[in-house]
């Protein structure tokens, strides 16, 4: 397989697809640039090699139509302050050609959103799913995805793709322009490379004692990771809302917390699949509890099999996490994904703090290789400043989760030819 290293991008022109889907406020000003800051390192790579940049990318959910509010052209300057180049912009991501065909080595263009063409996620516009239209109108967009990926190729000699929050979905600019690319002429972004060995680090080579710690409101959009986990794992944690399901499977008293009555089969199929595996499953033993779903509501801590009715577990308690801490620090692997407590309540993210403490203690302390990842427990990792006292913070949610559920990425999957 091509790497980005390996490769000498002198003379050549680059089409790279990123993740530039930031958070703008209402004037259209960039909130928060994390996602332009991680594709840099590929994007001046290519430049000091001597390349010219075609940069690709979605914004938002503009669904195949034109949308001013979800225009790339907001990001134009940012960039260019960021690459130190003046960014050109192209307003029509499939009409491209000329602008490309007179770039120069050093020079860049960015391309409008390309999720402003069906054609990107290769779904039919304007029509709904339970229309008997719907899947003829598929197979046509799918055709024309096609097309629409080929003349994103045709702009450039080579392709990169860097953007890991989108490599779980099998789009034109993300998997499908791969195809018209030789083997050794398309290859990861750094960004990329980064989180895949991280999830490969943990999945593929993790040393043992290997952890998981897997918290988060509901147990049906983990129980993916979760069955693919038993089988990696020594001890796997499970804390927060989904929590409760397992706890109401065995007969426990939950009051008014989250569960899932439907998941409550799967609960138990879990738990009897770790006994049979060998796999230590740790539940909580209590919770703080609420009387409303507020920061504000009364606390008090209860067992978790009795939680009185008109109370809710929001939080993990002290002597839940006292297991999981001597868990946590005899692990050599640890994988976490979701909050133990409701912790964008103050008084409600003891628990979830204390995990990132532990977590990050276990990295500095005993070499433990940690990665984190999701959405919510990678805000609790900022949130508590520990970021970089972590190995790995992963960058994409949805990716990360499907790669941890044993799925290949497609986006992956189109450059190593999987
Ligand atoms: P997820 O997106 O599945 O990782 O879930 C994250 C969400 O789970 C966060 O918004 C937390 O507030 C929520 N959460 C964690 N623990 C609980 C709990 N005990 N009760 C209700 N929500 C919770």
């Amino acid at each position: 397989m091509m790497t980005i290293d390996k490769f000498n991008f002198a003379g050549k022109k680059a089409i790279v697809r990123v993740d530039f889907n930031v958070p703008l406020d209402e004037n259209g000003k960039i909130t928060d640039d994390t996602r332009i800051r991680g594709a840099l390192p590929t994007l001046k790579k290519i430049l000091a090699d001597g390349g010219a940049l075609i940069i690709m990318s979605h914004m938002g959910k503009p669904k195949g139509k034109v949308n001013a509010k979800y225009s790339l052209s907001q990001v134009v300057d940012a960039v260019s302050e960021k690459l130190g180049v003046k960014v050109q912009f192209a307003p029509d991501c499939a009409k491209a050609s000329d602008a490309a065909a007179a770039l120069k080595p050093g020079e860049v263009l960015l391309l409008e959103n390309l999720r402003f063409y069906g054609e990107e996620e290769g779904k039919p516009v304007g029509i709904d799913k339970e229309d008997p239209a719907y899947d003829a109108a598929k197979k046509e967009m799918k055709a024309k995805q096609k097309d629409f990926a080929k003349t994103l190729a045709s702009y450039a000699d080579c392709y990169v793709n860097d953007a890991f929050g989108t490599a779980h979905r099998k789009h034109a600019s993300t998997a499908v322009i791969a195809d018209y690319f030789d083997a050794d002429n398309k290859m990861l972004g750094y960004l990329m490379e980064k989180e895949v060995n991280a999830i490969d680090n943990v999945l593929k080579n993790a040393k043992h004692p290997f952890t998981a710690i897997i918290g988060g409101s509901k147990v049906s959009s983990k129980l993916a990771v979760i069955k693919n986990l038993l089988d990696k794992v020594d001890n796997l944690i499970i804390g927060g809302g989904m929590g409760f399901t397992f706890i109401k499977a065995q007969g426990g008293k939950i009051g008014d917390s989250l569960h899932e009555d439907d998941l409550m089969p799967e609960a138990l199929n879990v738990i009897a699949a770790a006994k049979e595996k060998g796999v230590n499953l740790s539940l909580s033993v209590a919770t703080v509890a609420g009387d409303k779903f507020a920061n504000d509501a009364n606390r008090q801590t209860v067992d978790i099999y009795n939680i009185p009715d008109g109370w809710e577990g929001m939080d993990a308690s002290d002597e839940s996490l006292a297991n999981w801490k001597e868990i946590i620090m005899q692990s050599k692997t640890i994988l976490w994904n979701g909050p133990v407590g409701v912790f964008e309540f103050e008084n409600f993210a003891h628990g979830t703090g204390e995990i990132a403490k532990y977590v990050a203690e276990a990295t500095q302390k005993n070499g433990a290789y940690s990665l984190v990842g999701g959405g919510d427990s990678v805000a609790a990792v900022n949130k508590f400043g520990l970021a970089d006292k972590v190995s790995y913070v992963s960058t994409g949610g949805g990716a990360m989760l499907e790669a941890i559920e044993g799925k290949t990425l497609p986006g992956v999957a189109a450059i190593k030819g999987e």
